[in-house]
């Protein structure tokens, strides 16, 4: 799918719109959140345009697969990794998905009830 110029975080890859990057690598971006839900709340993106984990298929999964990876190194980096930390993935709009661009919450720096709201 190619990158979609309506999407914010296809914009926010191009750097049409700034974000505050903390990542950047030739398959997956990662930034802060604009509204963030914990001291520590970063989102992490493939470059490529998957809307929702609905779509995926096996096609995707070096993709989603990295991008994961990267989920853990960023953790790893930001020192979230023995405290213990989230990572969200909203599916739909019943779940909050918000922006149609697959992306993973990475969030960190408190403490997490469960189950979540
Ligand atoms: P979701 O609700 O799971 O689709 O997550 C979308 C996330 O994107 C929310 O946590 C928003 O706060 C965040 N967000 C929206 N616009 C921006 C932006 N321009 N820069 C960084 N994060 C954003
Ligand atoms: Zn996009």
């Amino acid at each position: 799918m190619a990158a979609n110029d309506r999407c914010l975080f296809c914009r926010i890859v191009s750097g049409d719109i700034p974000a505050k990057k903390v990542h950047e690598d030739d398959d997956v971006v990662a930034f802060q959140d604009i509204n963030p839900q914990a001291p520590t709340h970063v989102l992490i993106i493939p470059r490529r345009h998957i809307p929702s984990l609905n779509d995926l298929t096996e096609a995707d999964a070096a993709t989603v697969g990295l991008t994961l990876v990267r989920v853990s190194e960023i953790a790893r980096n930001l020192h979230l990794e023995s405290d213990g930390y989230r990572v969200v993935v909203n599916n739909g709009e019943a779940a909050g998905q918000t922006v149609f661009h697959i992306h993973f919450h990475l969030i960190g720096g408190r403490n997490f009830g469960w189950p979540p709201g």
